[in-house]
Order: structure tokens, then sequence, then C-alpha cells
């Protein structure tokens, strides 16, 4: 298919949108618009949005030109569109989680990071498909279908947040909002060949969005770029009163960080637990070639070990479905989402158990019903007790690695993407994909995943994961943008943009 100029405009990084749209070269209306044709095209083919809101999106780009014109100051993104995982709620417009439960479901407010970037006059193109509650790995456990990666329209693009990231990859969106539980942020980049962060754990608000675990959920941006994803993340976080573990201090200074190009003096840890053995070939060679970079920069290397990394996995699956049974108890028929009334009189229970069966899906009832088992007397202790204890152990484990380096690095997932249907009918083998990036959400420290090239084996993208201590989100962006430039210079461009044209199916 031939590219035409509307094309031309969704390949420019979100840095390159927002300087046009300063300079006046372009207008926000025609960049909202060169999206929405394209998301017209390939969205009925890849499902990477469950929702499009051309005419909303459309008068915010108005608005942005017309203040524009008339010489208003304007944030730094307005007028660059975006795209928002379908989790967090929009006032006026459907917000499902993935979930037949919601399916009908408009919010009647906005969450916070919504109120954000209508504040940072962003468009806001729709909302993407995701795992339902944003369980899953691959998008296939949304009730509206698998969203299909664009480098392979028959692979996985990641989960949960499959359709921010392949909105993303495909020039849907230059930027779009995730959510990170255990790597829903990360494990999608690290697979469609995009850049993910999942801030430290308070450092952007919760409030409006709906809740998987409270206490490992963390928003934060898809992008092409480091530096892209700095100036979202830059407009998502920072206190809000309404969520009480919003962090109350200055936003790290992210977007000046995106700007190293030096690492010298930096001390680099690679997790002895989370590399080598059970990693694809091709994943662990793009991750052992990107520590040379890193040497090259002037980093130095050093070996760590997490010995309590090895039981992460295990305590994830217990504190995340305790949590998860815990805020999905509220979807009970009477208030709001899917009622379904079986016939004759039937009690409220009646109704209740049979909307929870219409409405979720089998992984929300594997981990309701695993979490209800986890939190119940005489297992309490033995089950979510234990899991809370390995939680601190991996939580000591980061600050004894964070005493010997600056940042930790391991590849992000340990597979490129797989195809989809691979791991539908085993749980086990979608949780694994989990196994590198789930340490980070039980500590609540920052985590962020860039390409690190193209596996040999299959020619698709692999990722890398940097994390970085508690609040010192800044160090992920110092150290994703030297590698990202490093790794440009020596692949000979971004790794997006070896990704081959997307073929429209019916
Ligand atoms: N894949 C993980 C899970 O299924 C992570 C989900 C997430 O980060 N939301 O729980």
């Amino acid at each position: 298919m031939s590219t035409t100029l509307s094309d031309d405009l969704t390949r420019l990084s979100a840095v390159q949108m927002a300087d046009r749209l300063a300079d006046g070269a372009i207008t926000s209306e025609q960049l909202t618009q060169a999206h929405l044709d394209r998301i017209v095209r390939l969205n009925p083919t890849l499902n990477a949005y469950l929702l499009v809101d051309p005419e909303g999106a459309l008068a915010t780009a108005r608005e942005v030109d017309r203040a524009r014109a008339a010489g208003e100051d304007l944030p730094r993104l307005a007028g660059v569109p975006v795209a928002v995982k379908d989790i967090a709620c929009t006032e006026g417009m459907t917000t499902t989680a993935g979930s037949r439960m919601l399916a009908d479901f408009v919010p009647p407010y906005d969450a916070t990071i919504v109120t954000r970037i209508r504040d940072a006059r962003m468009p806001i193109l729709g909302k993407t498909n995701m795992d339902e509650f944003a369980m899953g790995s691959s998008t296939e456990h949304s009730a509206f279908g698998p969203t299909r990666n664009p480098w392979d329209l028959d692979r996985i693009p990641g989960g949960s947040g499959g359709g921010s990231s392949a909105a993303v990859a495909a020039y849907l969106a230059p930027l779009a909002v995730g959510s990170d539980t255990g790597g829903s942020i990360r494990q999608p980049a690290a697979v469609t060949g995009t850049v993910g962060t999942k801030p430290t754990y308070g450092a952007v608000s919760r409030y409006g969005v709906i809740a998987l675990a409270s206490s490992l959920d963390q928003i934060g941006p898809c992008a092409r770029t480091v530096a892209d994803a700095a100036l979202l993340h830059e407009v998502l976080a920072g206190h809000d009163p309404m969520d009480s573990t919003s962090i109350d201090a200055p936003v790290p200074d992210v977007v000046g960080a995106s700007g190293t190009t030096d690492l010298t003096g930096l001390r680099v840890g690679v997790v002895r637990e989370i590399s080598g053995e059970g990693f694809q070939a091709g994943v662990q060679a793009r991750f052992d070639e990107a520590l040379d970079q890193l040497r090259a920069l002037g980093a130095e290397i050093v070996e760590v070990s997490c010995p309590h990394f090895g039981y992460a996995m295990a305590a994830y699956y217990l504190i995340l479905p305790s949590e998860a049974s815990s805020n999905l108890a509220r979807y009970d028929a009477m208030r709001y989402g899917l009622r379904e009334t079986p016939e004759g009189s039937p009690s409220a229970e009646q109704v209740m158990a049979a909307s929870r069966d219409a409405g979720f899906g089998d992984e929300v009832k594997r981990r309701i019903i695993l979490g209800t088992y986890a939190l119940s007397s005489g297992y309490y202790d033995a089950y979510y007790g234990q899991a809370q204890k390995v939680r601190t152990l991996i939580a000591r484990d980061f600050e004894a690695a964070f005493e010997q380096a600056d940042v930790l690095v391991s590849p992000t997932s340990p597979t490129t993407a797989f195809a989809l249907g691979d791991k539908t009918e085993d749980p086990m083998a979608m949780y694994l994909n989990d196994i590198a990036t789930i340490p980070a959400n039980l500590a609540g420290v920052p985590g962020m995943s860039i390409p690190s090239g193209t596996a040999d084996e299959d020619s698709l993208p692999a990722g890398l994961q940097i994390l970085a201590p508690a609040m010192q989100d800044q160090r992920l962006y110092a150290v994703g943008a030297a590698l990202e430039a490093r790794l440009r210079e020596t692949q000979g461009g971004y790794v997006i943009e070896q990704a081959p044209e997307i073929e429209v199916r019916a």
C-alpha cells in the first residue's frame, strides 16, 4: 500500500509532533485526522481500540489550534493525540476494562489521569483493548476479542495492555496510557518493539482507574521512544489528594533525564535470577549485546543476586487474586454493570450469581476463586500472610541490590511474541511471561522496557528491562535514552522501523 501524506504525520515521534505544532508547520486537526484515518483503515484488522472517539478528539484538536492561533501559552503536548487503556474512567465514554460486566458502563466522571490528559490539551483518540480487568499477558482474555501484534498478525501483542502497545507500534497513536500490575505495560512494550514505563508505586494517581490489585497497580506511558514516554510520564505523574497512596513529592525530572547520552560511572546490575536460563536465545543475545553497549557508554556492569525473586510469581499469584477478589466484589449487579435476571422471582443473591456468571470470563473467575480461598479463615496465614512475608523479602533483595548498583537490568520478557491461541489453555504458561516484571510491582519500584533489537529466530522484537529504586524514575529515562540512542546507531535505526507493513485483513 502506498504511503499517503497523512500516514507520514503518524510516523513522527511525539517530540517531533509537539515541535511542529508549536512551529505552526502542522495543525492538531491534521495530526489527529491522520491518526483517525489510519485507525479506520487498520483497527478492524488489529482490534487495538475498543472505542474510537473522532468527534471528541477533533473537537479538542480544533480548540488547541484556535488557542495556538490566538497566541495562548500551551502545554508541551497540546494537540498531540493519545490513546487511553480502557481501564481508566472517561466521563461520558464507555469504559469496559475488557469485560462483558462493564460492556455498557459509561462513567459519570474522569479518572485523575484523564483529567491530566485533558489539562495537557491532548486529543483522546479512544480506548484501547485489554485482557479482562487487566488479567493476562496476551489480550486474549478480553471479552471483545484479542488484539493482533502489528509485527505478525497471528501473534499476541502482549497483555494486559496489548491494545495500547499495538496502537503505538502500528502508528495508530503516538502515545498511549497503560496500567501495570505485574508487567502489563512492560511486557506488551517488549513484544511490540515499543517503550513502556511502570512508574514508582504511588507516583501516578489511581483515582478512577478500575482496580485489579490496589497495592500493585500503577499507570504509566507507552511510546515509541524514551523521550516521548518521558513527556507523557510528566503529564500523568503528580500528587492527587483523591488517591490515598499517591506520593506527595515533586515528580522526578524524567524529561531532563531523557536527554542523557553518557553513562560514565553508572553501576548497572545484572540480576542473575532473571536472565540466562529459560530465556529465548535471541532475547538473551540482544540483552548481552546491550550490556556491551552500556559498557561502551561508560557504565560499569556488575552481577547482583536477588535470591527471593524465584518466589515472586508464587507470592504475586496469591496477593493479586486476594486483592482482586475483594476489588471485584463490587460487581454485584445492583449498582452498575451487567444484570442478569433468572426466570421466576429470583433472590438478590441469585441475580448476583447469574450476573457474575455471565459477566466474568474464565480467567477472572479463576482468580476470584483463588483469592477468596487464600483469604479464607484457616488459610489466610498459610497463603496470603506467607505471600506478604515473601513480598518483604523481595523488597529487601532490591534494597541490597541497589547498594551495589544504581539501576538493574534484565530481559523484559522470556520470549518474543507467541502465537495467538498458544497459551490460552495453560494458565501457568501464560503467567510465566511476567517472571522478570513482577518483582518490581511487589516492591513498588519503577521499571521500563525498551526495545533491545529483534531476536534471530523470528525477527521479532525483544525487550530490555531497566529497574531503579523507588522515586528514582529519572534513572530509567537516563539509561533508557542513552542506550536507545546507542542501539539506534549500532542497529541502523529504531527497532520499530523494522516492522513490516501491516496487511489489511477482512
Ligand atoms: N500478566 C499479569 C497478570 O496476568 C500482569 C497483569 C497486569 O500487569 N495488569 O496478572
